[in-house]
């Protein structure tokens, strides 16, 4: 027999299959000997009162023999003879399971990438890292899997209305993730382990005919009749497809300009911008945890905090324990920070971005398709002049920053570029500023210590989504305007992280299918 069972369990017990069993076998009411093993179907930890408990759903099998937990396994058939192509722009989560999606209803996906394989790209980071210097085309958010590749690789999302998370967690498994992101509450792949993923990707599509073409990047789209005839490239090449899925994120401004200088509609749309936090990451143990130490059954402590300032909500965003805060900018001249962690997340920092609802309201130039762009733009460059250049990047210590007081010094910090105390005032917008500074106060009384001299807040954290969005048709997906051309993902506004954002992918090459096969 196999039955589920949901139990709480002390940190240590729920990393002792031993007292599992034992607690299976008394909430069964069968003899320890009965129980044949277990699978873990849900675990979350419930940090909430004073004595931590996990919660655990689990899968027995009772006097009946143990059967491994059953991956769910897709295939791939080969396509390169295949009767219809499609060009996807841009080979981040959205253009990779689109990819993979096509395959699999027998389309043969090519996909055009801007920057480098995630070898090549790492060589890029590292130059952004040790000598500040940014490569506009490989980066920490274009290159080989997009912004997910270098990402913290949270997997958790709660757009479960836009696809099947399920199906794309089992295919991050099947490409190599580990089986335990199938059940835990807030799955997490690791920085040092998304590249190996993305790679065994990019090998399934080439090996099913699939073409995945990098330093390809689009600068032009040959219209006829209200269709895409041609998606051009910067080498000179011309690629044409049944449809164009345009799946190029949320910092391509490039992309952004060409629809609009070629009359494509786009829309101006709402985002969040503010700064990214630092705390020790013993400081969110302590007050998560409730104790001074974190126990040694326990991972390092997260949070998600949020607050009404106003008619302003200021929330918590993307937030990395045992993390590093990394140089997220496309191109030179602007700062723009965000987080990832190893999949141990053993670093000593905690860091989380801290934004700010941005609206119509507030951009300049209003009409203009791509005035919040660049309202956006504009932070990002005041961030880059207060940090004095070389993406350093401006910061305050965080009850400096609440004081209107330029720091005399800073914490230490994880952001390898290097930090200098600066007037975050003059490079925030005033809402933005202010709004974070009566955020900060709040969080403290919720989390007690959070507001502390400790904690450096470094900005710019302006990349939580598009500031444009590339409208489409609500059932068929395609643009209003040009009948085969499919805007999707984070870039054009239809999602928000590394699973909504496979999720469209997935979703757009269905509906392809649907009228290329019909
Ligand atoms: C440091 C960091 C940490 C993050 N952590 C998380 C996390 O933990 N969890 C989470 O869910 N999300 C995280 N994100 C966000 C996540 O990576 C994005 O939401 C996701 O990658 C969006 O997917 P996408 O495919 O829509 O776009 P992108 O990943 O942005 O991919 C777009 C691709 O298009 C390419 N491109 C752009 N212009 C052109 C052109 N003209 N021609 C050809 N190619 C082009 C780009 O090079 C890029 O590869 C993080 C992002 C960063 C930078």
């Amino acid at each position: 027999m196999q039955q589920n069972y949901t139990i709480q369990v002390s940190p240590e017990e729920a990393n002792n299959p031993s007292a599992l069993l034992d607690y299976l076998a008394s909430a069964s009411a069968n003899p320890l000997s009965a129980i044949t093993g277990f699978h873990i179907l849900k675990k979350s930890i419930d940090a909430r009162g004073r004595q931590i408990r996990v919660n655990l759903t689990l899968k027995a099998f009772i006097s009946e023999p143990f059967v491994e937990r059953g991956l769910q396994r897709f295939n791939f058939p080969d396509v390169r003879n295949a009767e219809h192509q499609v060009i996807i722009v841009g080979a981040g989560p959205c253009g990779i399971f689109a990819a993979l999606q096509l395959i699999e209803l027998g389309i043969r996906p090519v996909l055009l990438e801007r920057g480098k394989d995630v070898r090549a790209r790492r060589r890029d980071l590292a130059a952004m890292n040790k000598e500040g210097i940014v490569n506009p085309e490989s980066n920490y958010c274009f290159g080989e899997g997009g912004a997910g590749t270098y990402s913290d690789g949270k997997l958790y999302t709660r757009s479960n209305k836009r696809g099947n998370i399920d199906r794309i967690l089992q295919l991050f498994v099947q490409f190599g993730a580990d089986e335990r992101i199938l059940y835990e509450a807030h799955p997490h792949i690791g920085t040092n382990k998304l590249p190996h993923i993305m790679v065994a990707m990019r090998e399934q599509i080439l090996q099913s005919g699939g073409q995945f073409l990098f330093e390809e990047k689009m600068t032009g789209l040959v219209l006829e009749k209200d269709r895409i005839k041609a998606v051009l490239t910067a080498s000179g090449n011309r690629f044409e497809g049944a449809a164009v899925i345009l799946a190029t994120g949320h910092s391509a401004r490039d992309i952004f300009e060409l629809l609009h200088q070629q009359q494509i509609l786009i829309e101006a749309k709402p985002f969040a911008l503010g700064v990214r936090i630092e705390h020790p990451q013993t400081l969110i143990d302590s007050i998560q945890y409730h104790c001074p130490v974190r126990g040694e059954f326990l991972p390092p402590a997260s949070y998600s905090l949020v607050q009404q300032v106003g008619n302003r909500g200021v929330f918590s965003f993307c937030m990395c324990p045992g993390g590093i805060i990394a140089p997220a900018s496309t191109a030179p001249g602007e700062i723009v920070v965000n987080g990832w962690s190893p999949s141990k997340r053993n670093n000593p920092y905690a860091n989380s971005g801290m934004v700010v609802s941005v609206e119509e309201k507030d951009w300049h130039s209003k009409g203009s398709p791509l005035a919040a762009m660049e309202f956006q733009r504009g932070v990002e460059q005041r961030a880059f002049t207060a940090g004095g250049g070389r993406l350093v990047a401006p910061a305050l210590r965080m009850t400096d920053f609440v004081s209107k007081r330029i720091s005399a010094d800073l914490p230490d910090c994880s952001y390898l570029p290097g930090v200098l105390p600066a007037p975050l005032w003059e490079v925030l917008p005033d809402f933005v500023f202010k709004s974070l500074a009566e955020g900060f106060k709040a969080f403290g009384q919720k989390m007690r210590g959070y507001y502390t001299r400790d904690a450096v807040v470094v900005a710019t954290e302006s990349r939580t989504s598009s500031p444009v969005r590339i409208p489409r048709d609500p059932e068929l997906l395609n643009h209003p305007q040009i009948g085969n051309l499919y805007p999707a993902g984070e870039g054009a506004g239809y999602a928000g992280g590394i699973v909504s954002a496979a999720m469209d992918g997935e979703r757009i090459a269905r509906c392809i299918a649907a009228i290329v096969n019909a």
